[in-house]
């Protein structure tokens, strides 16, 4: 993409067409690398929500009449251009965001694998299921589509958090409308622009909390399917609940990983180093809470120190730049005050804490030992590149350590020994890694626990959350 696409103004795309905002307002977008405005967008309306809702009502009728095979045919083709797509896209993401490239390119590949994979479920999704009754008479089961969804996505991953959303909603015969973050709407716009649906059915308001609140809240709208903050997801909630919509909320997370004394030290270490660090810890399901069983604990750290330095930050545009600035100054400055808040309680920072001078919002690799589990460091979400190392004389006090957090997103454990595997499966999370971390096959279903969400998605699940079922009972013929 070109510098003079870039400083553009970014428009809504509604009922097929770009359009500009009922307010003209404008918001910058800011490259965290080097602090310049890069594009400016609207920072949104209700009357812009109302425009692309009742564009989604209207062309809802004849999106859902079409077989699910011809509206996964049309979603696969979209999938095609956006994989063509890809280096632009990963390269937009870094300028919006600060993710490098090279990793960019990695994450997108896989929003599209995603998008793929959960449309072609449609095709084997069961809409419609029918029962014979004891006396004679049928029962059908049918699951029609909700009607018009609103997809509420983050600035982390801009374009997989959107593609994540969209394969079973679209593909169930909903219509939609998407609020991209207003930290990274640019590659979203470029995500429509390679769009190949009928008019009306995939529309999007740029905006924050402006355009945010009336579409989760609009009285047309079915669905709401939301990730981001528990702050925001509390108030998405609420909203739903006044209206009466089904919401789906991926929000924030904690994550817990145990390592066990049984464990290659250094593989490990690096594998955690990879999970702490990777986005610069910018991942809802980054490691945030490292439990290490004593016996192995001060050769675990030594490596985790000697991993780190693998992730120098440097501009993400340049090639094998492993990472990136943090999205912005708000974001680093909560990162560094629980940093320095944990050392003003005893903690020790091993390596990085410090902000860096100069121009981005640079942060470095930081391992911390030390911490204890009361501190914000261990209790609130961090998203940065912190790795904060608690020491634990058994695996047991992991698993009850682990366990104690207002979120359940995500946990990874390392061991081989089976029976401490089968005790962390029971530490409230959506998902559970063993061995590994950001794995996994596609028939995966989960539900976040407690403040980390609501409502369970993937595979069968995500069809479940955008249809609605509904009985029809035909008595049995008269003779
Ligand atoms: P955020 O909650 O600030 O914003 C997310 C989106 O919600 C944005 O588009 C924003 O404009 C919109 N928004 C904010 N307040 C709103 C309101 N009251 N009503 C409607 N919309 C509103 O989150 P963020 O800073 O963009 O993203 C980071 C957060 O997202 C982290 O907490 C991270 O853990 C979480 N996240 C979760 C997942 C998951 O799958 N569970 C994935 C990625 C990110």
């Amino acid at each position: 993409m070109t510098d003079e696409t870039d400083t553009r103004t970014l428009q809504n795309f509604i009922d097929g067409a770009w359009t500009g905002s009922f307010d003209d307002t404008l918001l910058p977008v800011v490259n965290p690398a080097t602090q310049e405005t890069i594009a400016r967008f609207p920072r949104g309306s209700g009357a812009d929500v109302d425009r692309a809702v009742a564009a989604a009502l209207r062309a809802q009728a004849e999106w859902s009449a079409l077989s699910v095979e011809d509206r996964v045919a049309r979603i696969l083709r979209w999938a095609d251009r956006i994989e063509e797509h890809t280096d632009e896209l990963a390269e937009l993401e870094c300028r919006e965001m600060g993710k490098p490239v090279d990793i960019g390119r990695r994450f997108i590949a896989a929003g599209v694998a995603g998008l793929r994979a959960s449309a072609q479920e449609g095709l084997s999704y069961s809409f419609e299921t029918s029962t014979d009754d004891p006396g004679g008479g049928r029962t059908q089961v049918i699951r029609h589509p909700v009607g018009v969804a609103a997809v509420v996505t983050p600035w982390n991953f801009p374009v997989t958090m959107v593609l994540a959303a969209l394969g079973p909603v679209l593909a169930s015969g909903n219509t939609v409308v998407v609020k991209p973050s207003e930290r990274s709407p640019l590659s979203t716009v470029r995500l429509f622009e390679l769009l190949d649906l009928p008019a009306g059915v995939l529309n999007l308001v740029l905006g924050d909390v402006h355009a945010g609140e009336p579409l989760v809240a609009h009285d047309d709208i079915d669905l709401v399917h939301f990730t981001g903050s528990v702050a925001a997801g509390r108030k998405v909630g609420a909203a739903a609940g006044r209206s009466l919509h089904r919401a789906v909320l991926e929000l924030g997370g904690k994550d817990p990983v145990i390592v066990d004394d049984d464990v290659d030290v250094r593989s490990t270490a690096e594998a955690v180093a990879f999970g702490s660090f990777v986005n610069t810890g910018q991942i809802c399901t980054s490691m945030e809470r490292i439990y290490v069983h004593e016996a192995i604990a001060e050769e675990f750290v030594e490596e985790l120190v000697r991993a780190s330095e693998a992730y120098a930050y440097d501009d993400g545009l340049k090639s094998g730049a492993m990472m990136g600035p943090l999205v912005d100054g708000r974001q680093r400055d909560i990162v560094h005050s629980q940093v320095t808040d944990a050392v003003s309680r005893g903690a020790t920072v091993r390596t990085g804490g410090r902000i860096p001078d100069g121009t981005g919002y640079f942060y470095p690799a930081t391992v911390i030992t030390g911490v204890e589990d009361s501190m914000p460091l261990m209790t609130e979400e961090t998203f940065g590149p912190v790795a904060p190392v608690a020491v634990v004389s058994s695996f047991a006090e992991g698993v009850r350590r682990a366990s104690r957090s207002a979120f359940g997103l995500a946990l990874t454990v390392y061991s081989h020994t089976t029976e401490h595997l089968e005790a962390a499966k029971t530490i409230p999370a959506g998902v559970i890694w063993v061995n590994q971390w950001q794995g996994g096959g596609g028939a995966a279903t989960y539900e976040p626990a407690r403040a980390s969400g609501m409502g369970a998605t993937g595979a069968t699940a995500s069809y479940d959350a955008a249809t609605r079922p509904s009985t029809v009972h035909t008595a049995a013929a008269s003779s």
